[in-house]
């Protein structure tokens, strides 16, 4: 019954919220990794986008306003890391909140001897626990491009979220068995140490150095490289490739590697 009921209000949303065509295709062509989406997943993804426009509030502060264009940008990379996973994944925050530029975070901490410290800032991104995605425009835009930028923002920020499923970002999302959360684990933990080592002996990596701060950075990183450079991180911890793949049942390697259809 529950199912029935929600598959007739996304039915109901999918015909009364179409998503005009200039829109879509303005997003898909500033996004290369999307692009190389078979037809028939892109037009999941464009469906996925419309239900996620109607579910989420997208909205400016410190003066941004947030265009339809920059709407749907946020939207196609947020929604391209959950198309097999689903949109429920996110259910646990309303809103993105788009900066005009990087901001300082307005959250406290308080340390083991009762001291509030306020967070260095600025940041251009930020996921909160329960709570909004905040994005940079400018940032968000920079970083579409993975081949000139090296980083994307939005996946970034996302991917944080779906860490935070189950708590801290510790770089281990929710996995279906104690038996997946141990493969991930090991593959994980050898490829972080790696990482951090080639970090410290100041490597030259492909994979952005920030990477190396904490494990729920390496996984936000990683999950970046993999669909935007899937093959740079299928190259370097094919491990942590293949646990990826597992996870958000998706493969942008094979696809980045086969001749653009439609
Ligand atoms: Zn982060």
């Amino acid at each position: 019954m529950f199912d029935a009921l929600k598959r007739w209000g996304r039915r109901r949303v999918l015909a009364r919220s179409a998503l005009p065509d200039a829109l879509w295709d303005g997003a898909v062509a500033s996004l290369p990794f999307v692009a190389d989406l078979a037809p028939a997943d892109r037009a999941r993804l464009r469906d996925l986008v419309v239900l996620f426009l109607d579910r989420k509030s997208i909205v400016g502060a410190g003066g941004h306003d947030v265009t339809p264009s920059q709407r749907v940008v946020i939207a196609v990379q947020a929604c391209v890391i959950v198309l097999e996973l689903g949109l429920d994944w996110y259910d646990d925050f309303e809103s993105v909140v788009v900066y005009p530029d990087e901001f300082v975070p307005g959250w406290t901490w308080e340390d083991e001897a009762g001291v509030v410290h306020a967070a260095d800032g600025p940041l251009a991104g930020e996921a909160m626990p329960g709570g909004p995605v905040v994005l940079s425009w400018p940032d968000v835009e920079a970083s579409a491009d993975f081949e000139a930028a090296g980083m994307n923002l939005v996946i970034h920020e996302f991917a944080h979220k779906l860490d935070m499923r189950d708590g801290d970002a510790n770089g281990c999302p929710p996995l279906a068995s104690a038996l997946e959360v141990r493969a991930w684990k090991t593959a994980l933990t050898a490829a972080y140490d790696d990482f951090v080592a080639r970090v410290d002996r100041d490597e030259v990596t492909a994979i952005d150095p920030y990477a190396a701060e904490s494990p729920g950075e390496f996984f936000a990183v990683l999950s970046e490289v993999f669909f935007a450079s899937p093959a740079t991180l299928a190259g370097d911890y094919p491990d942590v490739y293949r646990q990826f793949a597992t996870f958000y049942r998706q493969d942008p390697a094979a696809r980045a590697g086969a001749p653009r259809r439609g």
